[in-house]
């Protein structure tokens, strides 16, 4: 087990790795195909609608992608996107991308959390999402958008043209 904060620096100790190679991280996959894999994010576990979605291979940042892998990012970035604004009613997709404590390319992405009309959005919201802000945490409404969420991703699979 890695502790909180430790830096990884080679393939073989990376948690993400052992994702990419089939660990099935909690609440099961999103995404998953040869070049990447999406997941609720582990870190905004608290968050509803919060995913991560990674590379199979350890990159360990956007630089270091193949165009293949770009383009699958992209691709399902966009359908994480799309089924997180339908599963919260959300009008916008909130994304990041680090790679410090845990140096293998994933991109960390979710609806705004709500906040009352007077508070900032925009990077001071991001900044609360990034210093894990408990007020910001509803487990409850957490594991029912992520209900929505797998839903929704099964639909537009359904809906894709086979290949
Ligand atoms: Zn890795």
């Amino acid at each position: 087990m890695v502790s909180a904060g430790a830096v990884v620096s080679a393939g073989e100790n990376c948690l993400l790795c052992a994702v990419a190679g089939g660990e099935e991280p909690a609440g099961g996959w999103l995404v998953r195909n040869d070049l990447v894999s999406g997941y609720l994010s582990g870190a905004n576990r608290q968050l509803p609608g919060w995913c991560q979605l990674q590379v199979n291979r350890h990159a360990t940042h956007l630089g270091e992608l193949t165009a293949a892998e770009a383009s699958a990012v992209g691709v399902a970035a966009a359908a994480l996107g799309a089924a997180i604004t339908a599963a919260t009613g959300g009008d916008r997709v909130y994304a990041y991308s680090i790679c410090e404590a845990s140096p293998h390319f994933h991109l960390v992405l979710g609806p705004p959390p709500a906040v009352g009309p007077g508070e900032p959005r925009g990077p001071a919201l991001l900044a609360r999402v990034l210093a894990r802000d408990p007020v910001l945490g509803d487990a409850a409404a957490a594991a029912s958008v992520a209900g929505r969420l797998r839903a929704g991703l099964e639909l537009a699979a359904h809906d894709r043209p086979a290949p």
